[in-house]
């Protein structure tokens, strides 16, 4: 069976910096990829281009048999098939929650308002912040906010989530509740493919574990064997530095 989202030689520079030096990487439907890496490795320039945040500069981006990299195709339709959260939540302070959660889907991806409303109701409701839907976002905490931002990537039913470091902005008691949102979305059998810092969450959560060292894939394993028995000299070094 061909994987989800199929990544081939993906290069990428700004100017004449060579950010993603050729990635290959497939991610499988149902799958959870953690992506780590230090600081400026090339993670989240990776996401944008799966995204078509960014054009590459040569390879190609399969999803679900489509090559989405391709310039032909229509950028909004493929969003609509993939959910992303960054770091920064982002919601608008001026509009009520549902109508952040609602936004995109409505206005760049066709959805009525009525079902739109009705699947990011269906959504809060479902992680237990339903009585927010009508608030702004400033009543809520952080990590509400973050959860917000979660449901409002998952209205058009994406078939493949991207998170960007979504706790890094967070205060450390509220890591938990978004944590926990992404753990369930796993078992909902949600693909995703996320970058992150939080080591013991990756190593719980992923299915594979896939090191970026200066735009290039160095390791990727299964979270025991990456974590326990790194092969890469490399890798061993960014392990060792986080202990
Ligand atoms: P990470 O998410 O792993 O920290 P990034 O993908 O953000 O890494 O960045 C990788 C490198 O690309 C960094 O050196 C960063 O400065 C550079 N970079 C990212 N975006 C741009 C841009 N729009 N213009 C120029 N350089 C960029
Ligand atoms: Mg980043």
């Amino acid at each position: 069976m061909s994987a989800l989202l199929q990544l081939t030689g993906i290069r990428k520079s700004f100017g004449d910096h060579e950010v993603l030096a050729g990635i290959d990487l497939d991610v499988s439907a149902h799958e959870v990829v953690a992506l780590v890496g230090a600081s400026g490795s090339g993670k989240s320039t990776l996401l944008r281009c799966i995204n078509l945040l960014e054009r590459i500069d040569d390879g190609r981006i399969v999803l679900d048999g489509e090559d989405i990299s391709d310039p032909r195709v229509d950028a909004d339709r493929v969003r609509a098939r993939i959910g992303v959260v960054f770091q920064q939540y982002n919601l608008f302070p001026h509009l009520r929650v549902i109508d952040n959660v609602t936004l995109a889907a409505r206005y760049v991806h066709g959805f009525s308002k009525a079902d739109a409303t009705a699947k990011g109701l269906e959504l809060l409701e479902r992680i237990g912040l339903g009585r927010k839907a009508h608030e702004y976002p400033d009543r809520l905490s952080g990590g509400q906010q973050q959860r917000v931002a979660i449901v409002r990537s998952l209205v058009t039913d994406p078939a493949l989530l991207l998170l960007d470091e979504i706790t890094s902005a967070l205060d450390p008691e509220l890591v938990g509740e978004v944590l926990d949102l992404v753990g369930s979305l796993r078992a909902q059998g949600t693909t995703i493919l996320m970058a992150t810092h939080e080591m013991a969450f990756a190593r719980e959560i992923a299915d594979r574990v896939v090191f970026l060292d200066a735009g290039e894939i160095i390791e990727a394993a299964a979270p025991e064997a990456f974590f326990d028995h790194p092969q890469h000299e490399r890798t061993q070094r960014f392990l060792a530095r986080l202990r």
